[in-house]
């Protein structure tokens, strides 16, 4: 048997609210949560001429890629996940081509 905090009338020990006054009997003192600052996301989406993102030379991030993802999405679907670890930068065209082309043939779905 313990007392609450708030109503001081008897209640059982294990209760975690009076039911008298309904008052938290959790005496300990929440932690204040620091506010997380996040940092602004830095975009890297500028490539400067020449620019070698990649350390495959074959990894020319075209945008044909892109434009034939976008014509046959699942193309480019397959693409990203063949090339995403060897091509990063062509595995990232051809699926953003498939989400874009995916989106435009659910929009000319509805439409
Ligand atoms: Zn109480």
């Amino acid at each position: 048997m313990k007392f609450c905090i708030d109503c001081g009338k008897a209640i059982e020990d294990a209760v975690v609210a009076c039911p008298h006054c309904g008052a938290s009997q959790v005496e300990a003192a929440q932690p204040v949560a620091e506010p997380v600052v996040e940092p602004d996301p830095v975009i890297v989406e500028v490539q400067p001429t020449g620019y070698q993102g990649s350390a495959n030379p074959e990894d020319t991030g075209s945008v044909l890629w892109a434009v034939l993802g976008a014509l046959i999405p699942i193309v480019g679907l397959v693409l990203y996940l063949v090339w995403k670890d060897s091509k990063p930068l062509s595995a990232k065209r051809a699926g953003m081509g498939a989400i874009i082309g995916f989106c435009l043939g659910v929009a000319g779905m509805v439409l």
